[in-house]
């Protein structure tokens, strides 16, 4: 793991000085649960891709939906939000 910046080393205030910045941090290390898609019974609808908050749903070439697993927090909105119930959330 790299060595974290002390507080001196920081833009004040925290600013963000370039856009497309949040790209570099790989979110998916934060969860404790995956959402697993079952392919076959998705209708394509895009429910999970609206609601995901870390825009960690892909769409797939076939009109379904894949995770990107990178940036997927693990909230379980998605498996919230899917109205044919086709995403579970698993235990890593
Ligand atoms: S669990 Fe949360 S972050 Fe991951 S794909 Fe679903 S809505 Fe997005
Ligand atoms: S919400 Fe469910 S049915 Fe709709 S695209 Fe996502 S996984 Fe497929």
């Amino acid at each position: 793991m790299s060595k974290l910046k002390s507080w001196k080393e920081l833009p004040i205030g925290g600013v963000i000085l370039e856009a497309g910045s949040s790209l570099e941090y790989k979110t998916g290390s934060w969860r404790s649960q995956k959402p697993i898609i079952n392919r076959e019974k998705c209708v394509g609808c895009l429910f999970c891709w609206i609601y995901c908050p870390d825009s960690a749903i892909i769409r797939a070439e076939d009109g379904k939906v894949d995770v990107n697993y990178d940036y997927c927090k693990g909230c379980g909105i998605c498996a919230v939000e899917c109205p044919v119930h086709v995403i579970i959330m698993k235990e890593e």
